[in-house]
C-alpha cells in the first residue's frame, strides 16, 4: 500500500517527522527487495485515491525504484477482488485496521498466483557538459582556473519542483531564469571578454556549462572524474549559480553577494576584500567549500573554490523564476567582480594554497535523520555504496573512511546498493555506534563509527 497508515492524521501520526521516508516507493521497494520478494505491486492508500485513483507517474516510479525488482501498480477495485476472494476482506476495512492499532494484515493471499511480464526500455538521456577554453601563454601556462555554471534546470517540472499546485508542478515551464539562467549568461560574457583580450599571458581558463546539476551535481562530478586538464593542476575553480537577484542588504543598504569558498585558499579572504573595494559589496562569507552547487566536487578534490550566489527566494525552483525578475545590472556587477578575479587568477605567480575549512556542525548532506557525512558515488556499478568524498569531521571522517571505500555492510546488515544504505541508515539514530564493512583496495575491513 502506498506512503504510511495515518498519512492524513496531523494528530497522532504514524512515525512523527520520518513519515515521508516510510511513505517513499523506493524505501518499500528496497525493503521489498531485503526481504526477498520477488515482485512488488502497490495500490494507492485510500487517501490519494479519494478523488481519483490514479497511477503513479513514470517520471516518479522510474526515478524511486532502484531495486532492480518489477514493481507494478494496480488499481484498488482489483486489488479489492483479490482480498475479498483470498481473505474475506476489503482493502479499506484492512487499512482501517491497520491505522487503529499499527499493526501489520500480512497474510497470504489464498488462491492466487501472479505471474508478471515487463517490458522497460530505459535508454538514458545523452547529456554534455559544454567546455570553452582558452589556452594560456607563458610560465603558467600548463595550470588550469575553471570558470563554471550549470546549465539545466527542471524541465517541466516533476522532481525537485517547489510548485505548490500538482498542475505546475508536473506540466509547467520551469524557467530557471534566475537558476541558472543568471550564471550561464555570466559565463557567457566572461568567456566572451576574455576571449577578446590580445596576447593574454597565464593560466589556461576554462569555461564550462555543466548539465545534470540539478539531480546530483552530476556535470562536475563526471568533469572531476575524466578532467579535461589535470585537478592537480587547477589553481582554482569559480562557481556562478543564480546570481540574478542581487539585492541591498537590510542593514548595510549594499548589494548582498553570498561567497562561499572564502576559505578555501590562504589568499582568498584577502584577495575579495582588495577586488571588492572597486564594488563595496556586502559580502556573506561561507569559508567552506562545502555548499548545494558544483563547485564542492572541485572542492572536495582539494581545488580552492569560489561560489557566488545573489541568494533564495521565493521563486526558487517554481515556474515563477522569470527573467523579467532578474536584476540584469546586479549581474554584470557580480560577472565585472569575477571578471577582476580571474584576471588576478590567471596571472597570479603563486597559485592559491588549499586549505580543507574544519566543518561547521549541523551542515551536511540532505538525508533525514543523522549521517555518515560521505558523498556516494551516484550511479556506481557493483556492490554496495562506493564513496566519492568524504566530509571533514563528521562520522566517516572520524572512523577512518577515505575515498574510493566501498560500504558493504552496515550494522551486521549487507548493503546492495545506495537505496538500501539509507533505508538502513534511517533506522539508526544520534549516539548509536555500530560498525560498518568496508572494500579498500580489494581488502575487507571493519571500522567502528559514532553517529552524532
Ligand atoms: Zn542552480
Amino acid at each position: 500500500m502506498r506512503k504510511t497508515p495515518r498519512f492524513e492524521n496531523r494528530y497522532i501520526p504514524f512515525d512523527g517527522r520520518s513519515a515521508g521516508y516510510h511513505a517513499a516507493l523506493g524505501t518499500k521497494a528496497s525493503n521489498a527487495k531485503e526481504h526477498h520478494a520477488a515482485a512488488l505491486i502497490v495500490v494507492n492508500d485510500h487517501g490519494t485515491a479519494e478523488k481519483e485513483d490514479g497511477l503513479m507517474d513514470f517520471s516518479y516510479t522510474s526515478q524511486e525504484n532502484s531495486s532492480e525488482m518489477p514493481v507494478i501498480q494496480l488499481r484498488r477495485e482489483i486489488v479489492d477482488a483479490l482480498l475479498n476472494s483470498g481473505l474475506g476482506t476489503p482493502l479499506l476495512d484492512l487499512e482501517q485496521d491497520i491505522d487503529r492499532d499499527l499493526q501489520p494484515r500480512s497474510a497470504l493471499l489464498a488462491g492466487w498466483t501472479a505471474s508478471l511480464e515487463i517490458n522497460v526500455s530505459r535508454p538514458g538521456i545523452a547529456v554534455k557538459n559544454v567546455v570553452g577554453v582558452l589556452e594560456g601563454l607563458g610560465p603558467l601556462a600548463q595550470e588550469t582556473v575553471v570558470i563554471g555554471a550549470h546549465y539545466d534546470h527542471l524541465g517541466y517540472g516533476g522532481f525537485g519542483s517547489l510548485a505548490r499546485n500538482r498542475k505546475d508542478k508536473e506540466g509547467a515551464i520551469h524557467h530557471g531564469a534566475d537558476d541558472n539562467g543568471s550564471g550561464t549568461t555570466a559565463l557567457l560574457e566572461l568567456a566572451r571578454r576574455l576571449g577578446q583580450r590580445p596576447n593574454r599571458e597565464g593560466r589556461r581558463l576554462v569555461f564550462i556549462a555543466f548539465t545534470g546539476e540539478e539531480s546530483g551535481l552530476f556535470g562536475s562530478a563526471h568533469y572531476c572524474k575524466e578532467p579535461l586538464f589535470p585537478l592537480a593542476d587547477t589553481a582554482a575553480m569559480i562557481n556562478l549559480d543564480m546570481v540574478g537577484r542581487l539585492r541591498p542588504d537590510k542593514e548595510s543598504h549594499k548589494d548582498k553577494l553570498i561567497v562561499y569558498g572564502t576559505g578555501s585558499a590562504t589568499s582568498f579572504d584577502a584577495l575579495l576584500e582588495s577586488v571588492n573595494k572597486k564594488y563595496d559589496f556586502k559580502f556573506q562569507k561561507e569559508p567552506s567549500g562545502e555548499g548545494p552547487s558544483d563547485q564542492q566536487t572541485f572542492y572536495l578534490k582539494n581545488v580552492p573554490v569560489l561560489f557566488f550566489f545573489t541568494g533564495e527566494h521565493s521563486d526558487y525552483h517554481k515556474p515563477s523564476d522569470t527573467v523579467d525578475k532578474i536584476n540584469m545590472a546586479g549581474m554584470a556587477r557580480v560577472a565585472d567582480l569575477v571578471d577582476d578575479l580571474i584576471t588576478y587568477l590567471e596571472a597570479v605567480p603563486e597559485r592559491p594554497k588549499f586549505v580543507k575549512v574544519p566543518r561547521k556542525p549541523g551542515s551536511g548532506m540532505r538525508m533525514r535523520g543523522p549521517t555518515l557525512g560521505i558523498m556516494p558515488e551516484y550511479g556506481a556499478e557493483g556492490d554496495g555504496v562506493l564513496v566519492s568524498g568524504v566530509l571533514e569531521g563528521r562520522p566517516a571522517a572520524k572512523a577512518g573512511l577515505k575515498e574510493g571505500d566501498r560500504i558493504v555492510e552496515l550494522a551486521g546488515k549487507t548493503v546492495k546498493n545506495l537505496e538500501g544504505y539509507m533505508a538502513l541508515m534511517a533506522g539508526h539514530k544520534g549516539g548509536d555506534v555500530f560498525e560498518i564493512g568496508i572494500l579498500r583496495d580489494g581488502k575487507r575491513l571493519t571500522l567502528k563509527v559514532a553517529l552524532e
